[in-house]
């Protein structure tokens, strides 16, 4: 299953989400691959590895046709979690895609080369704050759409904007993508603003919103620090408990949903 994590807005909680998703995945057992297809390389760092290296990347992916396999590392505290890394030169690919053939299915035609070879239960791309081309190649790769949703004033400007991309895309380029969840995160439950915005994302979306919802949490934004997850550096803090029960209630409405989907057909 390939999972992509995005939204346009910076600082929503998508490197965050999809870092510690991962770490709580693998806990539970799945084989998990991170592709960071953020020039910033913030989950590449955040997963204790050096984003400031010559050894290939995605962008070897996107635009050289390195093959997914040549460019996935392993992450220190993981043996289930890999990488792909993000390298300095991807700020260059969104222009470098431009001119390409086939520009928005590079790294879905990569990635399911990568699959045939090297089963792995969950692909987790993170995004930039944008919905250019490294966006765009996400959301076409991609069988769900994670959004975290922040829950602060403004929290539901340029989803629209958001949504009409997704739409887009499913009407052009890729119909099997599907919006399978919201995220609300960095609530605060002190603040009457943060329970209006959870509100008011609810009201909105409805069951497309996650039970769970990912508290601010001090050591979730501790961990990046020291290369690793929420989930690993602090095992029982309140951040790293929502995420594993946010990657529980994830698993069972697609992975779990889908096999029985699978099974139904089988029998
Ligand atoms: P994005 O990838 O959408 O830009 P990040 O995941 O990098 O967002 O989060 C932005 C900042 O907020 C980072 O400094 C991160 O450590 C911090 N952060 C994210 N989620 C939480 C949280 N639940 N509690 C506290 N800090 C958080
Ligand atoms: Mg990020």
């Amino acid at each position: 299953m390939i999972v992509t994590v995005a939204n346009q807005k910076g600082g929503v909680g998508k490197t965050t989400t999809v870092v510690n998703l991962a770490a709580a995945l693998a806990d539970l057992g799945k084989s998990v691959l991170v592709v960071d297809l953020d020039p910033q390389g913030n989950a590449t760092t955040g997963l204790g590895v050096s984003s400031r290296t010559d050894n290939p990347g995605v962008y070897d992916v996107l635009i050289e046709d390195v093959p997914v396999a040549d460019t996935v590392v392993s992450v220190p505290e993981s043996e289930t979690v890999r990488l792909v890394p993000a390298s300095l030169d991807l700020a260059g690919a969104e222009i470098e895609l431009v001119s390409m053939v086939a520009r928005e299915y590079r790294l879905r035609k990569a990635l399911a080369t990568y699959l045939e070879d090297h089963p792995t239960d969950v692909v987790l791309i993170d995004c930039p704050p944008s919905l250019g081309l490294l966006t765009l190649n996400a959301l076409v790769a991609a069988e769900e759409l994670l959004i975290p949703i922040q829950c602060e004033y403004y929290a539901l400007e340029g989803l629209g904007q958001l949504i009409r991309t997704v739409d887009m895309v499913r009407e052009h380029l890729n119909p099997s993508l599907r919006i399978s969840s919201i995220l609300l995160t960095m609530t605060d439950s002190r603040t009457n603003l943060s329970e209006q915005v959870a509100d008011e994302v609810r009201a909105f979306f409805g069951d497309l919103v996650l039970d769970t919802a990912i508290p601010r949490s001090v050591r979730l934004s501790e961990a990046p620090g020291h290369g690793r997850s929420g989930v690993a550096y602090d095992q029982n803090s309140r951040g790293a408990l929502a995420y594993r029960s946010a990657a529980e209630e994830f698993t069972h409405r697609t992975i779990d949903l889908r096999e029985s989907a699978s099974e139904a057909v089988q029998s």
